[in-house]
């Protein structure tokens, strides 16, 4: 997996040695040494991740994590504070400040590997996510919610095999509001998992710990718990087996005994990173949907109708209506647009409420609709047809107390199956729907 590197050091031997050891790796690698020079990199080179020295003169590296932080363009970027303090305050201080992990000076070779590895896999999911979502953006549409900063309705799964482990951790995460559900079999942690709706699972390894790690692997496995971020708990003797969890799938570590302080924090940066990839992803699923959808009427768009007309025609029998307000131009010039979006809407509710849940009607154009129904007869689909009109004749139009305003449809059928193109089939009810509007409106026609 190839990356770019952001490494930040004020020491220029301690620079060239970290260089040596990632362009070893082939990683890509940008040096820098102070924090000002680290965040103009960050963002005009926009790294894979960052390794960050804490202590630098000037601006340190809490503060450019911060900053990093909470920057839009940069907050994504994963930070990975390099440290030769140990005690627990400055670890804390760091993951406080938004650092997904920190390394102790001198850095372990094979830790770092380990950790690069699983922080690449995550961004790699995440920038796949933030570019369709982005995507969406440029066709117009909506920007994001802003991101939440507390825990609330955050959940989690707390797996150990004894009852006064997985109690401890319990109580720890509790203090931050997260809900927490235990479990002392690794197969009901699975299956509680893949049932959804939790931000976060912390594994504890137990002596052999290999069924965690095979747990790991299962979610990483599974569709419905890909993105579930994984903690694991160790003892400080089981740093194989840490780093085995990190290239099967675990996403972040605490040793024992653990520190409150510290788990909080990594718990918390997990469950955010979580909630940034979903909002990214109902961005997402709402611009898919806004993308289909026509705005006033919440019908389907005339650009999805289409689509899903040409892909029916290749296997079936397909019936098309195209159904058109008489006079709407008159109910526009005398009531005003709000008058004709109103009836606009009413009609498309009522198309919906007498159309099968499989039809497809769409917004066609200004006051036409297009509804498709698949493996309809020309029988079968005029009396369909017949009832649209009822529906929308029999109900004048209630606009307030005053107002009520009678609408009628003329309706266009044609019925085609493959080998049809689609917009011959939408031709022929365009004609029909003509001969409709000759022979007086409030009429459905079946195309010669
Ligand atoms: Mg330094």
């Amino acid at each position: 997996m190839t990356a770019r590197i952001l490494i930040v050091d004020d020491i220029a031997a301690n620079l060239r040695l970290l260089e040596a050891k990632l362009l070893a790796d082939y990683y890509e690698v940008i040096p820098a040494s102070s924090g000002p020079e680290a965040l103009h990199a960050a963002l005009t080179q926009l790294p894979d991740v960052v390794l960050l020295d804490v202590m630098m003169p000037g601006m340190d590296g809490f503060e450019v994590c911060r900053r990093l932080k909470a920057d839009g363009r940069t907050q994504h970027i994963p930070i990975v504070m390099v440290t030769a303090l140990t005690d627990s305050v400055e670890r804390v201080r760091a993951l406080e400040a938004g650092a997904d992990d920190f390394l102790s000076k001198p850095v372990d070779d094979a830790t770092l590997a380990a950790r690069l590895r699983a922080l690449l896999r995550v961004k790699q999911v995440q920038d796949a996510w933030r570019q369709r979502a982005s995507t969406a953006r440029e066709l117009g549409l909506e920007t994001p919610a802003e991101p939440e900063t507390g825990m609330a309705g955050a959940r989690a799964l707390v797996f150990a095999e004894t009852e006064e482990e997985v109690a401890a951790i319990a109580e720890i995460l509790e203090q931050d509001a997260i809900e927490v559900q235990q479990v002392t079999q690794a197969q009901a942690a699975g299956d509680a998992l893949a049932g959804g709706g939790f931000d976060l699972g912390v594994l504890a390894l137990a002596s052999e710990g290999g069924e965690v790690l095979r747990l790991a692997s299962r979610l990483r496995a599974n569709a419905a718990t890909r993105d579930v971020p994984v903690l694991l708990i160790a003892d400080a003797t089981q740093k194989a087996l840490v780093l085995r969890g990190f290239d099967l799938g675990a996403n972040d570590h605490a040793l024992r005994p653990l520190d409150p302080n510290e788990l909080r924090a990594r718990a918390r940066n997990q469950i955010r990173r979580k909630r940034y990839q979903d909002r990214l992803r109902n961005e997402l699923d709402r611009s898919l949907e806004m993308a289909v959808t026509d705005a006033l009427t919440g019908l389907r768009n005339r650009r999805y109708v289409r689509r899903h007309l040409e892909a029916l025609l290749r296997t079936d029998e397909v019936a098309v209506m195209l159904l058109d307000i008489d006079r709407f131009k008159s109910i526009n010039d005398t009531h005003g647009h709000s008058v004709g979006d109103a009836a606009l809407k009413e009609v498309a509710a009522r198309l919906r409420h007498h159309l099968r849940a499989a039809d497809v009607v769409a917004r066609y154009g200004g006051e036409e609709f297009l509804a498709v129904l698949a493996n309809a007869s020309a029988a079968n689909v005029m009396m369909v047809a017949e009832r649209l009109r009822e529906a929308i004749e029999i109900d004048p139009l209630r606009l307030d107390d005053n107002l009520s305003l009678p609408i009628t449809l003329s309706i266009g059928v044609a019925v085609g199956g493959p080998g049809i193109p689609a917009d011959d089939l939408v031709d022929q009810a365009d004609r029909a729907l003509y001969r409709a509007k000759q022979e007086g409106r409030n009429r459905a026609c079946l195309a010669e």
